[in-house]
């Protein structure tokens, strides 16, 4: 769907039914691809392009929040059909250019059948850079880190959306960082932007207008509501194992245990590094 004069936004369904990804579409002069969602969405992708009178040969740059497999699920089917050169931050590399690689050191149960292929990236992009997209619109890059060390977000000046990846966690959902300090540090830092018309997410509902600052102080108070639960499970019964204690976070935070991944667990140990302070909000 539009979701603002150049951004359009396209749901992607996951195999667990209430979860999905988006990926974002800015139409310019040519068309410019925010992650590419899943292997399993090449038509849910391909046919909204025609669909809105384009073609994907338009595509000109896809530009990456980071490297998990669900961002980057059809990147390298995307640059085959269109051409396009893709930009990601030099801390994702590896990752997206070595899907075995990546397989290796994350390896997460629906990996496989969300990307088949690694992409080679033709920019390496970092904080304060600029994506010229031609025909007058331009991204700039965000450093965002703490959900994975080179998570970016994307501004687009000409509307105010900013694309936040993965950076900003939903409330209620799976909390998914590997760094609680740097993805406060990296929300805080989003929410200094001044006169976000929209936050573009890949895991919310696209978020327009005065809900934009709201959602992002959520984010920061679910960081802290999850870092209350593992302080307090941790105290209760300091022998429970990484395991064990994110089952009891979870069902604190009202998610069902068969959720329960060694990517949640990574994010419970990272609260549990700075489990001597009470409150993971202040001094960041
Ligand atoms: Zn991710």
């Amino acid at each position: 769907m539009q979701v603002t004069e150049h951004v359009h936004a396209i749901k992607i369904p996951f195999a667990v039914p209430t979860r999905f990804v988006y990926a974002y579409l800015i139409y310019g002069k040519q068309i410019c691809l925010v992650d590419s969602g899943i292997a399993p969405a090449k038509e849910i992708i391909l046919a909204y392009i025609q669909n809105s009178g384009r073609d994907p040969k338009e595509i000109s740059w896809l530009v990456q929040t980071h490297s998990h497999a669900d961002h980057i699920g059809l990147s390298a089917e995307i640059k085959k059909i269109s051409g396009c050169k893709v930009a990601a931050h030099g801390a994702e590399k590896a990752w997206i250019e070595d899907i075995e690689l990546q397989y290796r050191e994350r390896p997460t149960p629906t990996f496989r059948s969300y990307v088949q292929n690694s992409v080679g990236i033709d920019l390496v992009v970092s904080d304060g850079d600029t994506v010229d997209l031609g025909g007058g619109l331009a991204v700039r890059v965000i450093d965002t880190p703490g959900h994975s060390n080179g998570s970016v977000s994307y501004l687009l000046p000409a509307d105010r959306p900013l694309f936040s990846g993965d950076a900003i966690p939903p409330v209620g959902g799976l909390p998914i960082y590997s760094d609680v300090l740097a993805a406060i540090q990296s929300i805080r830092k989003l929410r200094r932007i001044s006169g976000l018309k929209a936050l573009f997410s890949s895991w919310h509902d696209p978020i327009l207008g005065e809900k934009v600052y709201p959602v992002i102080d959520g984010s920061l108070a679910y960081i802290q509501k999850v870092h209350e639960l593992v302080r307090k499970e941790k105290a209760h019964s300091p022998g429970l194992n990484s395991s064990e204690l994110t089952l009891r976070v979870l069902k604190g935070l009202a998610i069902p245990e068969s959720l329960l991944n060694p990517i949640v667990i990574t994010t419970i140990e990272a609260h549990l590094k700075e489990s001597l302070r009470p409150n993971v909000l202040e001094g960041v």
